[in-house]
């Protein structure tokens, strides 16, 4: 596994060059802090200079690691003292915005945030939308087929990306950026990098579709007290807001109670409930879409589907109900956490989070199992702590990943399976389905330089 540092920073110039010695004082990921240790650390600035290096290290058979924003859950980035990593952040930049066609080109690199707010000032929206947008990157988004809270009216970003360039394991600039919505000219060559966790190629730039920009927003957070009326509550949301419903967040209320109190965030309604579910609606006349909001809400209390509710009256008030869904940590109290990403029928959901509940009560006296997901794409998270020291994270897979056969579920609705989740791989594909991934795997980087034993364990 050689490989000559002066041959790449050859190619990226010395200041883009780091050797292990200079990389320490980075962190290894969002959820790891320890300092980043690898051979070096490359940060290319075109695809060229990428294609540059892969041939490079493919002619020596040296692994490759490729960064984006580090945010992945499924510990994905981790890089070993012999990994080169290639990190994307000198890839950034928004080269176009199409207002007619609905398209932008993006570098890798760029931020997901970047995204959204250029083309809002272009009255344009890029609808991809979660929790880590200030620091994940596009490269990234496409990577893991990333998900998100608006996944329910735009889909994931398998639907969002008309068009990409990635840069293959020999140094080959595959160019596919397409930007009409039709194109069947053959096989769809940019869905085999998306969602491939970079075991494929590496992502450089792409064409991302774009929406107009809603000129209305509604946001609520409500209380419910059984999930047959959440389910019932989603219905009456897609039928009677005329499309608009763009996220429906479910939050079990052991999850509201571990965010809000002393150490969380201030509780807007009462801590008492089972459920809870923030939601948005998005649209074109603020004021005809405001009135139909207010009146879906109030048919739902009056019908007794919810129980309580809060419509926010600000931009703050809106972020702040928003913050209980998806800033967490105040409920990442005592280690080790594990976290969950699992889909599975909405039907199912009630039984099959019961039986996780009690898998983890009875494994652990003094167990935290917490509930939440964006319901209506089918997907749930949830943080296991055992409430104990110790590494107990096969057993904690154990209890939520054994149910989910049953139901006929996935271990990865959005995050995908990284080094974390291989072992359940064949609990969510068929043995044709690996046999067939591990055929393109073998066949486009023959030489596994591209994020070794990630996703299939090869
Ligand atoms: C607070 C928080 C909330 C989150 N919420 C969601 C959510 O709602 N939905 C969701 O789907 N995810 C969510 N995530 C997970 C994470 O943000 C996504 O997986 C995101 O898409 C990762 O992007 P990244 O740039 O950080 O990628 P990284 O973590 O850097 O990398 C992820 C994977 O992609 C590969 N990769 C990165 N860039 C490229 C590239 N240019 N070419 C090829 N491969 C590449 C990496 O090698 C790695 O395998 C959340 C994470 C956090 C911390």
């Amino acid at each position: 596994m050689a490989h000559s540092g002066s041959a790449l920073s050859d190619i990226v110039g010395d200041s883009r060059f780091l050797d292990s010695s200079s990389i320490s004082g980075r962190a290894t990921s969002y959820w790891n802090s320890a300092p980043m240790q690898a051979k070096a650390l490359v940060l290319p600035g075109t695809s060229e200079e990428v294609a540059g290096i892969l041939r490079h290290c493919n002619a020596s058979g040296q692994p490759v690691i490729t960064h984006g924003g580090l945010t992945n859950c499924v510990n994905a980035v981790e890089p070993g003292l012999d990994d080169i990593v290639l990190s994307t952040e000198k890839m950034i930049g928004i080269l176009e915005i199409d207002k007619i066609g609905g398209t932008a080109i993006v570098e890798a690199g760029t931020v997901l945030q970047t995204v959204q707010e250029s083309v809002a000032k272009e009255g344009m929206c890029f609808p991809l939308d979660l929790g880590a947008r200030g620091s994940c990157t596009i490269g990234g988004n496409i990577a893991t087929n990333a998900g998100g809270i608006n996944v329910l009216r735009y889909g994931m970003m398998r639907n969002l990306v008309l068009g990409l360039e990635a840069v293959m394991a020999d140094g080959t600039v595959m160019s596919s950026m397409n930007r009409m919505l039709k194109n069947n000219a053959g096989y769809d060559m940019k869905q085999i990098f998306i969602g491939s966790e970079g075991t494929l190629g590496v992502v450089t730039r792409a064409v991302l579709r774009l929406f107009p920009k809603p000129a209305s927003r509604q946001d609520a957070l409500v209380a419910m007290n059984s999930i047959e009326d959440v389910i019932q509550f989603l219905g009456k949301l897609q039928r009677e807001l005329a499309g608009n419903l763009s996220a429906f967040e479910i939050m079990w209320g052991a999850y509201y109670r571990a965010v809000t109190g002393e150490n969380g965030h201030r509780p807007p309604l009462s801590r008492d409930y089972p459920f809870y579910v923030v939601f948005q609606a998005e649209g074109s006349d603020p004021q005809v879409d405001d009135a139909r909001f207010e009146r879906v809400l109030g048919d739902a209390l009056e019908e007794e589907l919810i129980a309580d509710a809060v419509i926010p009256k600000s931009a703050t008030e809106t972020r702040s109900i928003w913050e209980i869904r998806e800033n967490f940590e105040p409920a990442l109290v005592k280690p080790p956490f594990y976290l969950y990403d699992v889909s599975l029928p909405i039907r199912d959901m009630a039984a099959y989070v019961a039986t996780v509940e009690e898998n983890v009560s009875k494994r652990w006296r003094n167990g935290m199992c917490i509930a939440l997901g964006h319901m209506a794409d089918g997907n749930l998270h949830f943080f296991i702590a055992p409430g104990e020291d110790g590494d107990y994270h096969a057993e904690s897979d154990a209890c939520v990943y054994e149910p989910l056969r049953e139901y006929g579920g996935s271990v990865s609705a959005e995050h995908g399976i990284g080094l974390e989740k291989i072992g359940w791989l064949p609990h969510s594909k068929s043995s044709a389905e690996i046999q067939l991934m591990r055929l393109l795997k073998q066949n486009l980087d023959p030489n596994n330089i591209l994020n070794p034993g990630r996703v299939l364990g090869i």
